[in-house]
């Protein structure tokens, strides 16, 4: 057992964070002991006072600086990211960039003060210039120019997000609003009327029925029958004025809900980027974490979809699943590869609270080894050899080695909406069950508005789900 002392309970939360981090398989708990501790446990103590003239933000950082000195001194470990504990790290060298600091300036901050690796300094400077270019591109779009503000930059306009929470079965890790088709089927055709008609309120709520992007999700969108989605894409395109938008992503998901009737339904719709996401190439792993496919259907799905005159596709994978060695993870990039999607997304496993991995830590935890750096190294090789660049990138709580995810495209063939959604640049309006709407304002303020989860209620109530959004955004 490892105690921390803190002189003050405002640093708890940055304390599990990073503690997590080090000791990603244990429980941190918070207790107060006024007797002391038994013999032998190891007690570390943080002094968190104020120094004069210190801000909130600094004192948070020196508060961490020390934690991280100390957790490393103990394990032996340093962490890609230092103690860098926010979900956007190339947010913060974006603003270093705008305020006109130079790369190596940038760089040297970012190693010396945060103790971030040098191989994590140079991704995340790379991926600040290319957002740099590809705000430029949603710019263009907007009807405006796109305002510089007290925060930074922020693009008129807004991108549409349209949720479709069904899956053909849940994954083992999966957090996300989803429902089983097994049990939920039947309730498709009512939700797709419900949304539509949240998705009708929009124009006259924001006044704009031009979107900067679209981007539909899940859940697994593909989950809908062909018709069901021919119904949706119709009333979009009658809502919105989709030749305006930059893009419009269709995350298909899952190969063992996506059929040929279904691509050939999207493609009509002129829609612009799908997502085929196989995770891993393994058919040991796709068993333990629930998809009833095998690799082959992935490349066959992938290979129908490339037939139909995709010419935009994205792979999702994930390191650091159940049961995979490096082995492992480098087939799955090698079998990737011999396909060349346009762009690959490589996510680190979250150990998310509601997901069944963790309700079920006692089964599957011993089968979890920590990613590796090698690994990450190896996908980003695979990319490079592709042809793809680094694009976009985030982090989550409780990362497999406190790594990333990172977004690599072909140039040209980026996500934006990824970009803008991930640097907040611009309001998103999200429709359907379970999602979040933020609205960015100019003084760089951020609102959030919801929908309920539950699916039976929200279609009941769409009336009381499109009033939040006239709060929000009217
Ligand atoms: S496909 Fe995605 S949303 Fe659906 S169950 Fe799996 S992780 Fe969850």
């Amino acid at each position: 057992m490892l105690v921390l002392k803190l002189t003050d309970e405002e640093f708890y939360n940055d304390a599990c964070v990073l503690v997590r981090s080090f000791y990603p398989k244990e429980d941190v708990v918070s207790f107060r002991s006024k007797s002391g501790f038994d013999e032998g446990v190891r007690i570390m103590e943080i002094d968190s006072s104020r120094a004069s003239g210190q801000t909130k933000s600094e004192l948070h950082d020196s508060f961490k600086k020390e934690l991280y000195t100390k957790l490393v001194d103990e394990t032996g470990i340093k962490l890609p990211w230092g103690f860098i504990t926010g979900v956007r790290p190339s947010n913060m060298f974006l603003k270093m960039l705008e305020e006109g600091k130079s790369d190596q300036e940038i760089k040297d901050f970012f190693t010396d003060f945060y103790c971030v690796s040098q191989a994590k300094a140079d991704m995340a400077l790379e991926i600040a210039h290319k957002e740099m270019s590809l705000m430029k591109r949603a710019e263009n779009l907007s009807h405006k120019e796109a305002l510089m503000t007290k925060r930074g930059r922020i693009i008129d306009g807004y991108s549409l997000y349209i949720g479709i929470p069904f899956c053909p079965a849940t994954c083992l890790y999966c957090s996300f609003t989803s429902y089983p088709l097994a049990s939920f089927a039947n309730l498709r055709d009512y939700y797709i009327e419900a949304l539509i008609r949240e998705l009708k309120a929009i124009p006259e709520i924001y006044g704009s029925a031009r979107p900067a992007t679209i981007y539909m999700g899940g859940g697994t969108p593909t989950a809908l029958t062909a018709e069901q989605m021919d119904r949706l894409l119709d009333a979009v395109k009658e809502i919105f004025d989709i030749d305006e938008s930059q893009e419009f992503t269709i995350e298909a998901g899952r190969p063992d809900s996506i059929t040929y009737d279904k691509l050939a339904v999207i493609k009509k719709h002129g829609i612009s980027r799908i997502s085929i996401n196989p995770q891993t190439m393994n058919d040991e792993t796709l068993k333990i974490i629930g998809r009833s496919h095998r690799a082959e259907d992935i490349v066959e799905t992938y290979k129908m979809a490339r037939e139909l005159g995709f010419d935009n596709i994205n792979m999702d994978t994930i390191i650091g699943l159940p049961g995979e060695d490096t082995q492992m993870i480098k087939h799955t990039y090698d079998e990737i590869m011999k396909l060349a999607p346009d762009s690959l997304t490589v996510h680190a496993l979250s150990l998310k609270r509601a997901s069944a991995l963790n309700l079920w830590r006692d089964k599957y935890w011993k089968t979890l080894t920590s990613a590796k750096d090698e690994e990450f190294d190896y996908a980003a090789l695979i990319a490079s050899k592709m042809g793809l660049e680094p694009y976009y990138m985030y982090r989550q709580k409780n990362m497999s080695g406190n790594f990333e995810n990172v977004g690599y495209a072909t140039p040209g063939k980026e996500c934006i909406y990824n970009n803008l959604i991930m640097e907040e640049l611009q309001s998103i309006i999200a429709c359907g069950a379970g999602t979040v709407s933020k609205r960015v304002y100019e003084d760089g303020r951020i609102e959030r508005c919801d929908t309920v989860k539950e699916l039976k209620l929200y279609i009941s109530e769409i009336d009381e789900m499109i009033e939040r959004k006239r709060k929000l955004f009217g």
